[in-house]
């Protein structure tokens, strides 16, 4: 990796690829969802992902180059972990839970990606870049913000109820002691 601008554009096809994975999941995500809130918020991200994808198709083409993706191992770790939790939770409202905070691990992925790639851009000269990069980092962050919200107010406090109502997550009745 000799030069910024090789940097650059490695890390955009990067989150090129890491927005294509995410338009895979969001829909399974989305139809597993118990609440209709996050299925909603899901939903909503699942199209601004498609705007975001574009963006970056702007971008490629802004620097001369055909919109490639690269592997992203982190994006792949989170899609897996989201996978698990989809798969193992028991109770509806608890993946609620899980699936929201694996949504937004994504989230935070994607804040650091576009901010790091909006200063690059700045940097780099890219002035036509950097209004795309900071759309989309905005989109993320009012993503997060908007799951942080759901969570607090409702998801969070179904799932608590949840394990209320769970037997197994009950304390053990203190054994009987003979009486002699
Ligand atoms: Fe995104
Ligand atoms: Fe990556
Ligand atoms: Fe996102």
């Amino acid at each position: 990796m000799e030069t910024l601008d090789k940097l650059f554009e490695d890390t955009l096809r990067d989150i090129y690829y890491a927005e294509k994975a995410i338009l895979k999941n969001l829909p399974k995500m989305a139809r597993k969802a118990n609440s209709t809130e996050l299925a909603s918020a899901f939903e909503t991200h699942i199209e601004e992902t498609e705007g975001q994808v574009e963006r970056l198709e702007q971008i490629f083409e802004m620097i001369g180059k055909s919109p490639r993706g690269k592997r992203c191992p982190a994006i792949d770790g989170l899609a897996e972990e989201a996978g698990e939790i989809m798969q193992e939770a028991k109770d509806d409202m608890v993946r609620d839970a899980g699936m929201l905070a694996a949504a937004q691990a994504v989230e935070h992925y994607e804040i650091s990606r576009y901010g790091t790639l909006a200063a690059w851009a700045e940097k780099l000269g890219l002035s036509d870049a950097v209004p795309l990069l900071q759309a989309t980092l905005e989109e993320e962050k009012l993503t997060d913000q908007k799951l942080t919200e759901l969570a607090v107010s409702e998801i969070n406090v179904e799932a608590g109820n949840a394990a209320e109502k769970n037997e197994t997550n009950k304390p053990r009745a203190p054994k009987k002691v003979a009486a002699k």
